[in-house]
């Protein structure tokens, strides 16, 4: 007996309605309601192997601000997002820290780096942490 799955693709903000069916040893049969081949990617994948980027901040020691945005360089399975944070969130770096700095390198073991998305300088002296530089 096949399975069908209804999914929201979430590669774009369009939001395709997509249905996966999968046969009953979870082979994908056919994937419709795609509008491209992101989408069909996304379906496949989720119903078999959902991964996710994920996205959080790191503490910044001295800096102008007090953490700095990152995310991992690829996605990982969606069952590691919680291991994933809680090793995030043991992280600090020093400030500076540009965009593409890697911050922790091969999370988990998954081979997929946390790296910076902001630029966040060092505080100049007499500045509070996370004054407004203006
Ligand atoms: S299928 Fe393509 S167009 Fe539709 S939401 Fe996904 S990425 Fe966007």
């Amino acid at each position: 007996m096949s399975k069908v799955t209804e999914l929201t693709c979430i590669r774009c903000p369009i939001g395709c309605a997509i249905t996966v069916t999968q046969d009953d040893e979870g082979k994908v049969t056919e994937i419709t309601g795609n509008s491209c081949q992101n989408g069909y990617l996304y379906a496949g994948n989720e119903v078999t192997n959902p991964t996710r980027i994920v996205t959080s901040t790191v503490r910044v020691d001295g800096g102008e601000l007090p953490v700095v945005s990152v995310k991992t360089s690829g996605d990982i399975p969606k069952g590691r997002m919680f291991d994933c944070m809680k090793a995030i969130n043991k992280v600090h770096v020093k400030a500076p820290v540009s965009i593409g700095d890697v911050v922790l390198k091969d999370v988990l073991g998954l081979g997929v780096d946390i790296v910076a998305t902001k630029n966040v300088g060092a505080r100049r002296q007499g500045q509070a942490e996370g004054a407004d530089i203006g």
